[in-house]
């Protein structure tokens, strides 16, 4: 597989070098040159997920790894269930929350991970990522005792939940968790200069985990394939995805680039909502991000949307038809919580707002699928004042529920986190 930075399309990587990079020059994100569209999309569809996985991975990836090494990779990495659970005869579920760390990010984690394992080469390594709340854990667990390799997870300081911080700021041992007082992109951004500081790169072995590193985003292409093997019309098939940094919904996409024929995709924000304001306005714009009950989604600088951009300019994706977007505030978000909830399905804040934005958006004739991206227990706080009910723990946070919160806390410059990351070194 050809890669190249977006930035510079002159500078060429394999898939081995973009994953162990990360980022490429000018913080540019890498991206394939070109996707080839899958043959036997049927036959595909009847598979089981980890074979029909291995299978797109296989397709995506070339021949830089051969079948059976990626089957195992895939089958090692997605060793949790995923579910598509029916709300009516319209519209489904997509639950990708059935992972150790209960949430999406499992997926895209836990195959990075599998890469990293195959491609490194010995040596230091630091894995240095930024969480607006689930990267972290997904992360944390993906690598947690691994040797050789040191995971520093920067996180915004009492900007995610009780939960979600017992999550992956109890583990200790390689795991170490930075709570940054300030917000998500700030911590976004003390990643991407860590990563100019080329004597810190080199020291450290850096490499980032977050959705700018290719292999988790392609690993996320495989479930838009679990839904459409659910669905009766994959042609009126609607996906609307909670939407934070974008890598969710540029996974759908290329999705589509390589063959399965989906109507349409929205992208669900919250009160952050550069990009519906971009589309609809061509006026890149960005508003100080303000904090929401969805948590992940506090993102007013979205990474991945220059892929995005490069999925229409570059490989002819039409996202004048295919792509919306739109945003929902809090109120509309926990009238989403109550409604679903009233009809027998509880939804982490972040899932009710995409299943509410494909609601309001669903034509007679499609049929909608919403992406579950968290558990509802790892958002009790918000379900519990939402909801008169009381959410049940599920095993993984009953275990960390009273552990000790690990973190040092840093201020938002790249100084103090350098001195943090000094004893690493
Ligand atoms: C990360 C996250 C999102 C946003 O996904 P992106 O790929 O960053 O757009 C949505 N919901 C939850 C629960 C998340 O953890």
């Amino acid at each position: 597989m050809q890669l190249i930075n977006i930035k510079h399309p002159g500078d060429r990587v394999s898939f081995r070098q973009a994953v162990l990079q990360g980022l490429g020059r000018d913080q540019g994100l890498y991206f394939p040159e070109k996707f080839e569209p899958l043959s036997d999309l049927d036959e595909l569809l009847t598979e089981d997920f980890v074979s029909r996985s291995a299978a797109i991975l296989h397709h995506l990836l070339g021949d830089e790894l051969g079948e059976s090494t990626v089957h195992e990779m895939v089958s090692s990495a997605f060793d949790f269930p995923i579910k598509v659970t029916e709300l009516d005869e319209q519209v489904r579920a997509l639950e990708l929350f059935h992972g150790p760390s209960l949430a999406f990010k499992d997926f895209g984690a836990r195959f990075m991970a599998r890469c990293l394992a195959e491609f490194h080469a010995g040596g230091p390594m630091t894995i240095l990522t930024a969480t607006s709340g689930d990267t972290g854990a997904a992360v944390a667990h993906a690598y947690y005792k691994q040797a050789d390799i040191q995971v520093v997870i920067l996180y915004p300081r009492g900007k995610i939940s009780p939960l979600q911080e017992k999550l992956f700021c109890t583990l200790g041992e390689n795991i170490h968790t930075v709570a940054v007082d300030s917000d998500f992109d700030t911590c976004q951004q003390l990643v991407k200069q860590s990563f100019e500081d080329e004597a810190l790169r080199q020291d450290l072995g850096l490499n980032s985990a977050n959705s700018i590193n290719i292999a988790r985003l392609l690993a996320q292409v495989c479930y838009y394939f679990e839904a459409a093997a659910a669905v009766s019309k994959v042609h009126e098939t609607v996906f609307s995805v909670p939407s934070g940094n974008f890598g969710n919904v540029t996974a759908g996409l290329i999705a589509r680039a390589i063959g399965l024929p989906y109507k349409r995709i929205i992208a669900a924000t919250n009160a952050n909502d550069t990009v519906p304001r971009f589309l609809a306005s061509g006026q890149w714009d960005p508003n100080p991000t303000v904090t929401t009950i969805t948590n992940a989604m506090d993102i007013s600088l979205p990474n991945n949307f220059p892929r995005v951009l490069e999925l229409g300019s570059r490989h002819g994706l039409p996202l004048e038809a295919l792509l919306s977007s739109l945003s929902l505030d809090d109120r509309q978000t926990r009238k989403a919580i109550r409604a679903l909830y009233a009809r027998g399905y509880l939804a982490d804040p972040h899932t009710a707002l995409a299943w509410s934005a494909l609601d309001s958006r669903l034509e007679d004739g499609e049929e909608g699928v919403f992406l579950c991206t968290a558990h509802p227990a790892k958002f009790l706080e918000v379900l519990e004042n939402t909801l008169d009910v009381l959410v049940p723990l599920p095993p993984e946070l009953e275990a960390v529920r009273n552990e000790k919160i690990l973190s040092s806390t840093i201020p938002g410059d790249f100084d103090s986190l350098k001195q943090e990351l000094q004893p690493l070194r």
